[in-house]
């Protein structure tokens, strides 16, 4: 039987798992739970724990002759040697020990990295990727940013902390307080919170009785922005099109600087409006520098129902030498 990895996804607002084989193949159904916080407004690993364990002894039972490999995706900035969390705004932990108190916990060979570098590598290793030298990961969700392959390659950076285009600083005099400590970052004007604060203010200012109607009193969120556009809600389609705008300037520069030749698409957001992706990419080809490009990009959406789990998985046999990483690290 093919060694098996459980895949966990720990994103801004919930905890996704997979149990994924070394071909790529998932074992039943992809789960999530809501991440668990502490009263002081950061993730509570314990309680993270506590939900993974009967996944972990499951998983391990399917796993008596080869042992379980863990394959961790943190929505942030993750050293990778030591499993450290070291900057994940989305759950406040900065500087947080992780990897040490799940090798405690648990025991079980793993590999940890950020969400955005995985979804990546799962492109590059079994999806749309395959064989392909420079492209481009792209996440619209609860942030904004994404991930390169740059000469058939993860291009981690430095400090391994790469593609953060989200965290492009604007310099708009609306700027708000970003989960990464700067003011207006282009994350805060296009990813779902702020496609909702739009929305809110709309529905607050009368410019959108229809985004009113929709929050019924609750708070407007970007599933109801996208439903009011779809309906013809004008103050929607505005708040819409400038974050398209926002969105495919930005990447056509990116398009420009790396000279790319595919841009792979996910998280919520993108999947929310079947319509949006392919708005996105007339928006970004316009802005193109080169008719080569504008002929030649391809902007797809990602060949995984979630990404990052399949590359975490991805990257769980790599550290245990069931995959081949001499060309991909
Ligand atoms: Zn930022």
């Amino acid at each position: 039987m093919a060694r098996l990895a459980l895949a966990v996804d720990i994103g801004g607002t919930s905890i996704k798992f997979g149990l994924i084989d070394q071909h790529g193949q998932q074992h039943g159904d992809l789960t999530r739970h809501p991440v668990p916080f502490c009263p002081d407004g950061s993730a509570d690993m314990d309680g993270l724990f506590a939900i993974m364990q009967p996944y972990v002894e499951r998983a391990s039972a399917l796993c008596v002759t080869d042992g379980l490999l863990l394959g961790i995706s943190m929505c942030g900035n993750i050293d990778e040697q030591t499993g450290e969390a070291v900057l994940v705004a989305n759950l406040h932990w900065r500087n947080v020990p992780f990897g040490a108190r799940l090798q405690e916990r648990f025991g079980l060979p793993y590999a940890i990295a950020t969400d955005v570098g995985l979804a990546a590598l799962a492109e590059l290793e079994w999806g749309v990727g395959r064989g392909l030298r420079d492209f481009g990961w792209v996440t619209i969700g609860t942030g904004y940013g994404g991930y390169l392959v740059l000469n058939g390659q993860l291009y981690k950076g430095h400090h391994g902390f790469a593609g953060n285009f989200g965290h492009t600083p604007l310099g708009l005099p609306d700027g708000i307080l970003c989960g990464c400590g700067q003011v207006g970052c282009l994350e805060t004007y296009v990813a779902g919170p702020a496609i909702a604060r739009s929305g809110q203010a709309a529905a607050d200012s009368g410019d959108s009785p229809m985004l009113r109607r929709l929050a019924n009193g609750a708070r407007v969120n970007a599933e109801m922005v996208f439903q009011a556009e779809q309906e013809g809600d004008p103050a929607a389609l505005a708040i819409i099109d400038t974050m398209i705008d926002r969105v495919a300037r930005n990447l056509a520069g990116v398009v420009n600087l790396l000279d790319l030749e595919l841009l792979v698409f996910g998280g919520g957001v993108v999947h929310a409006s079947p319509t949006l992706l392919p708005r996105i990419e007339d928006r970004i080809r316009t802005n193109l520098m080169t008719i080569e490009s504008r002929r030649n990009l391809r902007v797809v959406m990602e060949s995984f129902p979630n990404s990052a789990l399949f590359g975490a998985a991805v990257a769980s046999f790599i550290k245990a030498g069931l995959l081949d990483a001499s060309s991909h690290s």
